[in-house]
């Protein structure tokens, strides 16, 4: 009983959201499941904590009406409604997450509800909101405890990947590296991940062949500032031939939700390469959403 809601907690300290959410994290059980007043919470812990008790109270209660993917739209707009504070919502997410990974704890139909019910409702919440990162955690959780085999297939796949492109990922690294630090530019070069439910879902809507999961590398280049950014671009494009049309601009033209990158493919060591460019403030937006404010 101790463990869940200080694991709570955690995640939220991970997310780095401050005290009042963290104590809140807490007691997010305690109303609903411990008889304890909210009065007592209030006395003890403030207005602001209490608040948030109870919003994470009543979103429980809302998630309990819904019953199907027809009603998801309907629930986000419910959820943040109800919630007032996205506070509320973020606490929900950290119940949902750590419930999930100690999902094996229940019975095998209680598994499955919790898992369609993130995939259905929690998880496009989350996305709603620009807490990817969150998303396709509830959603890769979800996914292995659903089809565990076929989780196993995609991600053994990947792993082989990477393994067998070990060669082609250092070589592009190097090149870039190595044409960046000599005009002076900072910038940290990571291979991007894959999550395993979105490959699932374009190879579902066959959007994506499963040999597209051998072809395609993704990387991200981090940079100190916007100008940066675009110089990057320009040595990038200067080293590899770029891909037409697949040049966006959302740092110039941010996305309606705020999301701001330099996306382009070039082709790199004759593969496809899919880049992002974006500042460390850029990609925690991009990553964390509302709860990088
Ligand atoms: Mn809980």
């Amino acid at each position: 009983f101790i463990t869940h809601p200080i694991n709570v907690g955690l995640i939220l300290v991970s997310l780095k959201m401050d005290e009042d959410t963290v104590i809140a994290g807490l007691l997010h059980d305690v109303v609903e499941d411990c008889e304890i007043p909210l009065s007592d919470v209030k006395n003890k812990f403030g207005n602001n904590v209490s608040r948030l008790v109870d919003g994470v109270t009543k979103l429980l209660q809302l998630d309990e009406k819904m019953k199907d993917q027809s009603q998801a739209e309907h629930f986000q707009k419910m959820a943040l409604a109800t919630a007032e504070d996205v506070r509320v919502v973020i606490i929900k997410l950290a119940d949902r997450l750590h419930n999930l990974k100690t999902i094996e704890h229940l019975p095998r139909d209680k598994q499955v509800k919790k898992c369609r019910e993130t995939l259905d409702l929690y998880a496009p919440l989350a996305h709603q909101i620009g807490m990817h990162k969150m998303a396709t955690e509830l959603e890769d959780c979800s996914f292995k405890t659903l089809h565990p085999a076929r989780y196993k297939f995609i991600q053994d796949a990947l792993e082989e990947n990477n393994l067998n492109k070990k060669t082609l990922i250092s070589r592009v690294k190097k090149s870039l590296n190595a044409r960046f630090k000599k005009n002076d530019i900072e910038a940290k070069i990571t291979g991007r991940e894959k999550r395993v439910f979105s490959i699932y879902q374009k190879i579902k809507k066959k959007k994506f062949s499963f040999a597209d999961i051998y072809d395609v590398f993704a990387f991200r280049v981090l940079v100190n500032n916007a100008e940066d950014c675009y110089k990057a671009l320009g040595f990038i494009h200067n080293i590899f031939t770029p891909i037409t049309g697949r040049f966006k601009d959302y740092i110039g033209l941010p996305k309606p939700n705020g999301y701001q990158s330099l996306h382009t493919s070039v082709i790199g060591r004759h593969r496809p390469i899919e880049i992002q460019i974006r500042t460390m403030p850029m990609h925690e937006f991009a990553e964390r959403g509302v709860a990088s404010h």
